[in-house]
């Protein structure tokens, strides 16, 4: 029998589960993939952007995928579609890959966030790292905690109020100026030169997620807000099976949501990220699990193989659609760029 050190409950050490792959580890590996990838991608677009400076021929195409980081244009493509029945030719992945992601809320919970998103990792590292600088983390009253949760649904309604609430007209000349059509070359250029006031913010964000348990995520993003949302109609879920349960308190201890594990039997809160770090830490083999419409048991390799699945199916549909690459000459973004510096 051994005492648990965050909340004092006991619970028995030899019914620790026999070796077996640890649940947290393919999350940490797509992470670690995606992260990479990411990187590698930013420096492709960077020299595609620098390219354009020159008058030649850019060395290789624009790498499509950076259209990830574009999900308010993503949801501008989207309802470009809805209004139309045509994908939008600049940015049609950002269009596909916000798609992708709303489909992955609906089937699979927020795997998109904890498994996908790089801000996830980042926020992560970070308050783990304050826990063990620090010895803990901290946690505002509830009053404050749910008051700060409005701030994203305040964010998501104004984006969904702005994008699905222009006449089509207002949608045709977004779509077509240049503050859509260089969204990210604006982006880059924004995080390239930064100016004083986003330095301090991306500071005091560090800070906030140094001390709070995944802040950016839990008060303030949009797109998690809306993923939280759609998550709620989602057949997966984390259970906990209470003849299992030994009743230790480590799921609701290890929860980066603070979401209370070991009272629920389902877990159906718009912020739990699908993490699995409950499963990981749960000491009584079993108790809880990810499962699919309670019954199916979803292992972390299955888990990540579906998400992957699903975003691997959405690119090859872009491809399908024709919508899987910039359609713009050089020449084209060049004179776009000019017209935004005299905006
Ligand atoms: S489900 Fe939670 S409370 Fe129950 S044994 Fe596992 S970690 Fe402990
Ligand atoms: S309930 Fe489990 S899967 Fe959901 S956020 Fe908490 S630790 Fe992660």
């Amino acid at each position: 029998m051994s005492i648990n050190k965050e909340n004092g409950s006991r619970y028995h050490t030899r019914q620790r589960p026999s070796p077996r792959l640890p649940p947290m580890l393919p999350r940490y590996l797509v992470q670690a993939g995606f992260l990479v990838f990411y990187g590698w991608l930013i420096v492709q677009f960077a020299l595609w952007t620098a390219s354009l400076q020159t008058t030649g021929p850019p060395p290789s195409p624009r790498p499509v995928a950076i259209d990830g980081f574009l999900p308010y244009n993503g949801l501008v493509g989207l309802q470009y579609w809805l209004a139309s029945g045509e994908w939008y030719p600049v940015h049609g992945a950002a269009a596909f890959i916000v798609l992708a992601a709303l489909l992955s809320a609906l089937l699979l919970k927020r795997g998109f966030c904890s498994w996908v998103c790089p801000v996830f990792p980042l926020s992560e590292g970070l308050w783990r790292l304050g826990e063990k600088l620090m010895g803990r983390t901290f946690a505002p009253p509830f009053w404050l905690d749910l008051f700060l949760r409005t701030f994203k649904y305040l964010l998501l309604g104004f984006i969904l109020q702005r994008v699905f609430f222009m006449s089509f007209p207002q949608l045709q000349a977004y779509v077509d100026s240049s503050r859509h059509q260089l969204a990210d070359i604006r982006l880059l250029h924004f995080f390239q030169s930064p100016s004083t006031t986003t330095l301090l913010v991306i500071v005091l964000l560090a800070t906030a997620c140094f001390c709070i348990q995944m802040a950016w995520c839990r008060y303030l993003c949009p797109y998690g807000a809306l993923l939280g949302l759609l998550s709620l109609f989602s057949l997966v879920g984390v259970c906990r099976d209470p003849r299992r349960c030994i009743r230790c308190g480590l799921c609701s201890a290890k929860c980066p949501a603070w979401l209370p594990v070991m009272h629920k039997l389902r877990v159906r809160s718009p912020e739990c990220f699908a993490c699995y770090r409950c499963v990981h830490n749960c000491p009584a083999p079993g108790a809880v699990t990810l499962r699919a419409a309670r019954r199916l048991v979803i292992p972390s390799l299955l888990f990540g193989i579906l998400l992957l699945s699903l975003f691997a199916a959405m690119d090859l549909y872009g491809r399908f659609e024709g919508r899987w690459h910039d359609e713009r000459a050089p020449q084209e973004i060049r004179r776009q760029m000019v017209e935004l510096k005299q905006e």
